[in-house]
């Protein structure tokens, strides 16, 4: 094993991807002790049982004091109350990082509860499951898919010495890691992964109140593409309320943009314009086949489970 990372490791919020963390961190030895801040009661006990934390704790200044690594994995709108719960036991010199799916509203609540003597790394694993607690994280979530950090644009050693040790961190977990702007970062993942999770919540409401069709129907005869769809739409509500909410402008400006495409759609069937039909579905198609090239398709090993929520 090589020599750790970091000696002492904080996890604010234990729940699937903060327990993927902890077992990918654990299984590749980067990390020494491990200490988790968790609200909920249950979820405390559960992680006491399952053993996988040196100590476990509802209070998040006393799990972070003494951490070189501060990991907050709560809900995107509770980043700002935990770190301000947190700061005051903060080490200076820590580095204190995120996984939240959005990252401008998270860096702007971290910079602003985090005091000025600790190195504030956001960043976002770009993998995940429809399961929530602590028992749904699994060391290999991480593996041949990207992390990416919204660091500062700050370039002094300190600094960028923090970013990169953060980055070997998500490397020895398995993940490919990128370095990207905030606000850009949430555009990206508007499209790629958040207007999808609106439109399955939203295909998946409309197929209920369809009147006409029972919902047996709709379970019976699900495999015809709707599965899927079902599968993205029993995510975390809390989790994706507040990416929604948070991550606004950009959802707003791919949803426009989805809009506008999706009547010229419905113009072309209107208007038997077959052409204009398989002229899309050819480069979607191409598109498809660039994502398996590139190993991001969930068909790839996947360890029994689906690890493409974001
Ligand atoms: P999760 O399974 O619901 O776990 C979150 C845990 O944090 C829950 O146990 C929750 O307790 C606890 N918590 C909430 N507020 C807290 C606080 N102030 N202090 C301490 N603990 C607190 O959620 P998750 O799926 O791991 O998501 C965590 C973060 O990862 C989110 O920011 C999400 O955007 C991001 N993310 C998720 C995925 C995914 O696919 N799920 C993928 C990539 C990134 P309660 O249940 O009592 O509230």
């Amino acid at each position: 094993m090589p020599a750790p990372i970091y000696a002492k490791m904080a996890v604010v919020g234990c729940g699937l991807i903060g327990s993927s963390v902890i077992r990918a961190a654990r299984a590749a030895g980067v990390v020494g002790e491990i200490v988790v801040a968790e609200a909920s009661e249950a979820a405390r006990a559960r992680i006491v049982e399952l053993g996988y934390a040196d100590a476990v704790t509802g209070d998040a200044a006393q799990a972070v004091a003494g951490a070189d690594l501060v990991v907050f994995a709560v809900p995107v709108m509770s980043v700002g109350d935990a770190a301000q719960a947190a700061a005051v036991g903060l080490k200076p010199g820590a580095t204190v990082t995120d996984v939240g799916s959005v990252k401008g509203a998270v860096a702007d609540a971290l910079n602003a509860a985090c005091p000025d003597s600790v190195f504030v790394v956001p960043g976002h694993p770009i993998a995940g499951t429809e399961q929530s607690g602590p028992d749904a994280g699994f060391a290999e979530l991480f593996q041949n898919r990207w992390t990416i950090l919204t660091p500062d644009p700050r370039t002094d050693a300190p600094y960028r010495d923090a970013v990169d040790r953060l980055a070997a961190f998500w490397s020895a977990l398995g993940a490919r890691v990128e370095e990207m702007d905030a606000r850009h970062h949430d555009l990206v993942l508007a499209i790629t992964s958040h207007l999808p999770h609106l439109i399955a919540y939203n295909i998946v409401g409309t197929a209920a109140d369809l009147e006409g069709v029972a919902e047996a129907e709709v379970m019976k005869y699900s495999a015809g593409g709707f599965r899927d769809f079902t599968r993205i739409a029993a995510s975390d509500p809390t989790m994706w309320r507040d990416v929604f909410l948070t991550n606004k402008d950009a959802v707003l400006e791919v949803l426009g943009r989805f809009t506008e495409d999706l009547q010229a759609l419905s113009r072309a069937i209107r208007w038997g314009e077959g052409d204009k039909l398989f002229e899309l579905f050819s480069r979607t198609r191409e598109i498809r086949r660039g994502i398996v090239a590139m190993g991001q398709e969930s068909a790839e090993p996947n360890f029994g489970r689906d690890r493409d929520k974001h």
